[in-house]
């Protein structure tokens, strides 16, 4: 079984209620089961700040996919959340991204898949969930506790459980 980081993000619709649902669909389509799961943040919009505020979270999964397997499964569960991919605004407006922060210690770079992401330790809003679940984990040889506090969370709040 493989550990896998994942970054869940939306700015249209209930996405807290889409989250909760989306994290079934994973585990129900992937054989996985949740290690760990943060609260949602509300984020500032990054890249496009002309947008809504976002919803984001992390949560840990272990599964038996590879990573190929995993990221067919995510995006099938992006589109059935009603994810449109707009071709002209990169970064833009969405109900739901799932994005693949780490898959066990892999490394890759394939066109369709490069892990870890390349864009994690810029970022707060993905950065500030993982934290909270998994600090100690080593990720391209920097710790998670060590990126956050190197990154402005100016902005981002924790949301109160919904139960
Ligand atoms: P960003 O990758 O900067 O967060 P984004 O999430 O808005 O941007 P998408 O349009 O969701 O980008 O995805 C573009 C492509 O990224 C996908 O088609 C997918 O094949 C590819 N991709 C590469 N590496 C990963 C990864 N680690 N997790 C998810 N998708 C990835
Ligand atoms: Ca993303
Ligand atoms: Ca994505």
């Amino acid at each position: 079984m493989a550990s896998v980081l994942i970054a869940l993000g939306g700015n249209v619709g209930d996405v807290r209620t889409t989250f909760k649902k989306a994290i079934a669909h994973i585990c129900g389509m992937a054989q996985a089961t949740v290690v760990a799961r943060s609260s949602d943040y509300a984020t500032p919009p990054w890249g496009d700040e002309n947008q809504d505020p976002f919803v984001n979270a992390c949560v840990e999964i272990e599964t038996g996919l590879d990573p190929h397997a995993l990221l067919f499964v995510m995006q099938k569960v992006e589109q059935k959340f009603g994810r449109t991919r707009d071709q002209d605004r990169r970064w833009g407006p969405r109900t739901l991204d799932l994005d693949m922060i780490a898959y066990d210690d892999v490394s890759m770079n394939k066109p369709d898949l490069t892990l870890p992401h390349p864009r994690l330790f810029e970022r707060a809003f993905v950065l500030v969930p993982l934290a909270e679940i998994a600090p100690e984990r080593v990720i391209s040889g920097i710790r998670v506790r060590d990126a956050l506090a190197s990154v402005s969370t100016q902005g981002i709040e924790q949301l109160p459980d919904t139960g």
